[in-house]
């Protein structure tokens, strides 16, 4: 057989045909590994599962030959119950991440528009693109809490879907209830507001004003365009197992369900949520010492000089402008790895009091807090 100078299967060089957009964004990097070092990088809680919950994973790991339940009813059911309704309105997904993919998906078509605040959570941007829709950063305002009023302003003909992270990731800062409530009303009824409530365990009454403490699900009777989103990953220790939740108008839920990965949300993972909906008082109660914790690192940081905005979630942010990448590195070789945002700031998540007094053996060292003065 003879082939042609012009057939493509024969020319070495020829690069396969890939979506050119997908060209500018970020490929994944793998961290730096840094053996033995405590990470405090990822807002993971510090403790493992219960043993309960060990047991149903073991349990469920004996049916691992077949699928899992494509529509995780029994989590579903589960969790409408808990929170007053129907199952209907609650979808499941890969973690909440995954969630935030489909509802681009589901939403937008090419050149529609994705708005959120920026700094907020890394995922949306990429989410975004990935769906080729257009994303909108609208910047934090003072204090790095969300510019609700500014949003608004933002919002086109285009907009399809506004995300709020609250609290916000990775600033620790949340909007009360009335104004969320402010804002849903002007927000027009054919847009989706997402709340990202991935943190929510971790809000306290008495950190807001008396009725002002903000609950998606709540704020979510009566309104069909309002859909939040939670997640196992954070307050109930599941990140490794990838589950999470969106409760929203049944419509809505339905079209997110149309576009998910089929199984994707494995069988462990459903066992594990179920059973750690069982124990679900036991898990909240240990959000309690990581509340006291944030509280004694930050006036800790403050202390020493360094601008910490109130936060509301289980982790605190650094405002380091242009040595953020530099305390992160100096940081790691201390023992302790943080997440850095170059140029801005860093993230570090408040794990149990012994990882938090080792990264304020190095925050409050002479070498940190000269970079966080600088
Ligand atoms: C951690 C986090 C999530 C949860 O992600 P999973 O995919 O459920 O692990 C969602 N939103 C925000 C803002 C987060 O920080």
């Amino acid at each position: 057989m003879t082939t042609s100078r012009h057939d493509p299967a024969s020319d070495p060089s020829a690069h396969v045909q890939l979506r050119p957009d997908l060209g500018t964004l970020p490929a994944y990097v793998p961290g730096k590994s840094w053996p033995g070092a405590l990470k405090l990088a990822s807002n993971e809680t510090s403790p493992g599962p219960l043993p309960s919950v060990v047991g149903a994973i073991a349990a469920a790991a004996q049916g691992v030959n077949r699928y899992p339940d494509n529509g995780s009813i029994a989590v579903r059911e589960a969790l409408a119950e808990r929170l007053g309704v129907a199952a209907e309105q609650v979808a499941v997904g890969c973690g909440s991440v995954s969630l935030c993919q489909q509802l681009v998906l589901a939403t937008c078509s090419p050149g529609d528009e994705v708005l959120f605040a920026w700094r907020s959570f890394e995922a949306y941007p990429l989410v975004t693109l990935v769906a080729g829709a257009v994303p909108v950063r609208v910047p934090l305002g003072p204090g790095q809490v969300h510019d609700l009023d500014a949003m608004l302003a933002a919002i086109t003909e285009r907009t399809r879907l506004v995300m709020v992270c609250n609290p916000n990731n990775p600033t620790g800062t949340a909007v009360g209830r009335r104004e969320l409530e402010r804002f849903l009303d002007a927000v027009p009824s054919t847009v989706l507001v997402v709340l990202d409530e991935a943190y929510i365990e971790y809000l306290r009454a008495e950190d807001f004003g008396a009725g002002d403490l903000p609950d998606g699900v709540a704020l979510g009777r009566g309104r069909a365009n309002l859909l939040v989103l939670r997640t196992f990953s954070k307050a109930y220790g599941l990140a490794g197992l990838r589950i999470g939740y969106a409760v929203g108008s049944p419509e809505v839920i339905a079209t997110v369900s149309k576009v998910y990965i089929p199984f994707s949300v494995n069988s462990l993972a459903q066992a594990a949520a179920l059973a750690s909906l069982d124990v679900e008082a036991e898990l909240l109660e240990r959000t309690d010492a990581v509340v006291a914790e944030r509280g004694r690192v930050r006036d800790a940081l403050l202390a020493a000089g360094y601008t910490v905005p109130e936060t509301h979630a289980n982790f605190v942010w650094l405002d380091l402008g242009a040595n953020a990448a530099e305390f992160s590195t100096r940081c790691a070789e201390a023992g302790v790895l943080v997440r850095p945002f170059a140029g801005e700031g860093v993230r570090v998540t408040i794990g149990d009091a012994y990882e938090n007094d080792q990264f304020l053996a190095f925050a409050l060292s002479d070498v940190a807090t000269g970079l966080a003065r600088q």
